[in-house]
């Protein structure tokens, strides 16, 4: 018997039609034979409802109190899912991240796993029933606190878990059909890829594709657990996030696997650094010691006559207004000129294995964003990626632009968004 592993997210699960939806699929994979674990996200917009609740009894909600509140989202949708299963004659049994096992980092807000001890799961399974869990919380090792693992973390969960269980797949459902060449809202003809390897995954998501949690692809690639990411509104077979490319599939390899943007960064410059050793180090030092994650970085030469330069870095724009602050406070030690904050940049990631032994790539691109108009401002590359900066407002132009150029366009539609607020 196989054992399964299946997550549902918040726009699978958003009404109580819909979880009765997702209870029938999950019924018919149990009565195929496979023992079934789901992990399910809070209904629809739950979250960002709670969030915006807890915003309003408070400025600076407390991070174990938030946890608590936004963990209730997930504890909804599982008990009505296990309900709506057992009208449908077989037994089903939620279960609290905490009661599945997942043991996190006490870190609120973003804790990690670092622990899975699924025994309850395992009791449920052998007693025959379906076990359901609820995604993106766990417990934490050292406080006993309930934590929770990052926006969209429920993805993490349902990988963990199908790891630990040692599953034979974990499927993560959502409201497109798969993994697409590029973000289907903005590029209608987008195309839908059959497999993508973890190293090109956990490019996309760490460029802003939002279709997978980037800490779920890494989790799944130390593990080599193959993840089918396909939709809960059709029975079309997804995309297979693995390993390799299969055998055979090279040969029509395209060199760019996919496009992803990201309009969540804003850019620091500081004006008129002393061009000295230790500056640069003084300076990222004080920001990660403020636990602000940097993004790209480019300095220039300084100018011969004033031994001055200027330092460029992206970062999250929620983080924006903080590292200013920190920068600000380095000015009377460093002797910078000034600082110059820019919230209006967005960013766009080519990203494909291809691209390792295919010259030309970044003239292609280049030459594309230059016959759409689009500045380049920033630019930063990996072996299997190249991404830029540029105005926010021109990152679908660009998006859509550097697709053409690299002959990703679909001849039919392929993409279909069935569902979610995109918010
Ligand atoms: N409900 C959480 C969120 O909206 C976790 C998830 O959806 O995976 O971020
Ligand atoms: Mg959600």
């Amino acid at each position: 018997m196989g054992l399964i592993v299946q997550k549902f997210g918040g726009s699978s699960v958003a009404d109580a039609e819909s979880i009765k939806r997702v209870a029938a699929r999950i019924a018919a994979t149990k009565r195929s034979g496979q023992q079934v674990v789901v992990v399910v996200s809070a209904m629809g917009d739950t979250t960002d409802e709670l969030i915006d609740l807890a915003n309003q009894v408070s400025p600076m909600p407390n991070g174990r109190e938030l946890d608590m509140l936004l963990t209730a989202g997930e504890r909804i949708s599982m008990a009505l899912l296990a309900m709506a299963i057992s009208n449908l004659g077989l037994e089903a049994r939620s279960f609290t991240g905490s009661q599945a096992g997942i043991i996190t980092t006490s870190t609120h807000g973003r804790a990690r796993v670092i622990d899975v001890t699924p025994s309850r799961i395992q009791e449920a399974l052998a007693e025959g029933a379906i076990a359901i869990v609820a995604g993106f919380q766990g417990v934490a090792q050292d406080t006993k606190d309930i934590t929770t693992l990052g926006r969209g973390g429920s993805d993490t969960t349902a990988v963990a878990l199908a790891a630990a269980l040692d599953a034979d797949v974990c499927e993560i459902y959502t409201d497109v059909d798969g993994v697409f060449s590029a973000d289907p809202r903005i590029v209608p003809a987008a195309r839908k890829l059959k497999s993508v390897t973890y190293e090109e995954m956990l490019e996309l998501a760490a460029s802003g594709a939002k279709v997978l949690h980037l800490r779920c692809v890494e989790y799944a690639r130390r593990f080599n657990l193959p993840i089918h990411v396909r939709s809960s509104f059709s029975n079309l077979e997804g995309t297979w996030v693995v390993k390799d490319q299969p055998e055979g599939g090279s040969m029509e390899q395209a060199i760019i696997s996919g496009i992803a943007h990201d309009k969540s960064e804003a850019k620091i410059t500081i004006v008129g650094v002393p061009d000295r050793a230790g500056v640069a180090a003084r300076i990222f030092q004080a920001i990660a010691d403020n636990d602000i994650n940097i993004d790209m970085i480019v300095q220039n030469v300084s100018a011969a006559a004033t031994g001055l330069t200027d330092i460029s870095f992206t970062l999250p724009r929620a983080e924006g207004s903080r590292a200013t602050g920190i920068v600000q406070k380095l000015q009377g030690e460093i002797g910078f000129q000034s600082i110059q904050y820019d919230d209006q940049i967005g960013k766009l990631s080519l990203i494909g294995a291809g691209m390792r032994s295919h010259p030309g790539v970044t003239a292609t691109f280049f030459a594309a964003m230059a016959d759409a108009g689009v500045n380049i401002e920033m630019i930063s590359t990996s072996e299997i990626r190249i991404s830029i900066v540029c105005r926010e407002s021109d990152v679908e132009r660009a998006v859509k632009a550097a697709h053409t150029a690299f002959d990703l366009d679909a001849d039919q539609v392929e993409a279909v968004v069935y569902g979610g607020s995109g918010r």
